[in-house]
């Protein structure tokens, strides 16, 4: 692929107004990490399901995370409140309104139905609840948007297997399949069975990759799974050859500041190794992740990692939305159009105020 033409440099102190006002996309967003505790107290009400925590400030408390799975502790709790098909639509819509006002014109969004599935709640529930979601965010707001099934990789692939047979009949809604959870211990290797057949239905895959695991899970997760992006991947800086690999291929990696930051892969959002890996040439992205619980939606991670890394320029930020639309699973016509939405919002930042 060439390399794009990037716009004309905008002054720094434009910066926080070009990177809220840009149109992007967000392709790697945990709609139950988009669970605010006010709305898992208020679910936990209207369902009466008792949760561990007083009140909402003792759950915001405890988002003390010292790595993913003291994480994925609090994540799944959260989870708990969720049982019938308005709970799942309740919540979808709550981050496709909060993504609205990001200016994310289109989201690629990841469900663990497992999570769900092994509460005794019915994967037709979970599905129709986020995908009627989609709908009407598409109709009222205008916000395109996707389902993306992830696999629990702490689980068996065999529980991968017959979550992707519960889900067939809902194929037409869903667009791919990714692999999350607990990434130490449990590779992609483990998935390669059902990524394979999930290849053969038509599906796009990805997976979670080089977050807090090694390098050699990325390398496993494209030759193995044959997946089509990486999650986070942010530890391939790690591999001069995968490095070249990604770059020359445009593998896009899906990352996540303020998540990387809350989960302790970099002690500093200064530290964060995003620049590296955009001027080695990877088709890096900036995503939200968990957002609920990591401290901000998409624009947030933007505003404070250009605020920490002063070497991010306006030509970063240009070429991480134009990465997000060019990663995305959308026809090229969609997405030659929202690339010059994006190449006008630029060009009006470029005017003199
Ligand atoms: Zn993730």
């Amino acid at each position: 692929m060439p390399a794009p033409t990037t716009p004309p440099p905008i002054a720094r102190e434009r910066l926080p107004a070009l990177l809220a006002a840009m149109p992007k996309a967000e392709l790697h967003i945990h709609i139950e990490g988009s669970l605010e505790p006010e709305m898992i107290f208020a679910l936990a009400q209207r369902n009466g399901v008792a949760l561990p925590y007083a009140d909402v400030e003792a759950l915001r408390r405890a988002y003390a995370f010292t790595d993913l799975q003291s994480f994925l502790d609090i994540y799944y709790a959260g989870a708990s409140v969720l049982l019938y098909e308005q709970d799942f639509y309740d919540m979808a819509r709550a981050y496709l309104l909060r993504a609205a006002q990001d200016n994310v014109v289109h989201a690629e969004i990841f469900f663990d139905p497992q999570t769900h599935t092994a509460r005794g709640v019915a994967m037709e529930t979970v599905v129709n609840g986020l995908y009627r979601a989609t709908q009407d965010a598409q109709a009222e707001l205008g916000t395109s948007s996707s389902l993306i099934l992830c696999f629990l990789r702490h689980l068996s692939e065999e529980d991968a297997f017959a979550t992707l047979e519960q889900a067939q009949p809902f194929l037409d809604r869903i667009i791919g399949v990714g692999l999350d959870s607990s990434e130490v211990g449990n590779p992609p290797e483990k998935f390669a069975r059902v990524f394979a057949r999930c290849g053969e239905l038509g599906l796009h895959r990805v997976a979670h990759a080089g977050e807090e695991g090694p390098a050699a899970y990325i390398w496993s997760a494209l030759d193995v799974l044959k997946v089509e992006r990486i999650d986070h991947g942010v530890q391939a800086i790690q591999d001069p050859a995968l490095m070249r690999r990604l770059a020359e291929e445009r593998i896009a990696l899906t990352v996540c500041p303020l998540s990387n930051l809350k989960l302790c892969v970099f002690p500093e959002l200064a530290q964060h190794n995003i620049r590296q890996l955009l001027d080695a040439g990877l088709a890096a992205t900036v995503n939200s992740d968990d957002p609920a619980y990591f401290g901000g939606y998409l624009n947030q991670n933007f505003t404070e990692l250009f605020a920490a890394v002063p070497e991010l320029t306006s030509q970063h930020a240009w070429q991480l939305a134009h990465n997000s639309f060019a990663a995305s699973f959308v026809p090229d016509e969609q997405r030659r159009a929202w690339q010059n939405r994006l190449d006008d919002c630029f060009e009006r930042f470029a005017q003199p105020a």
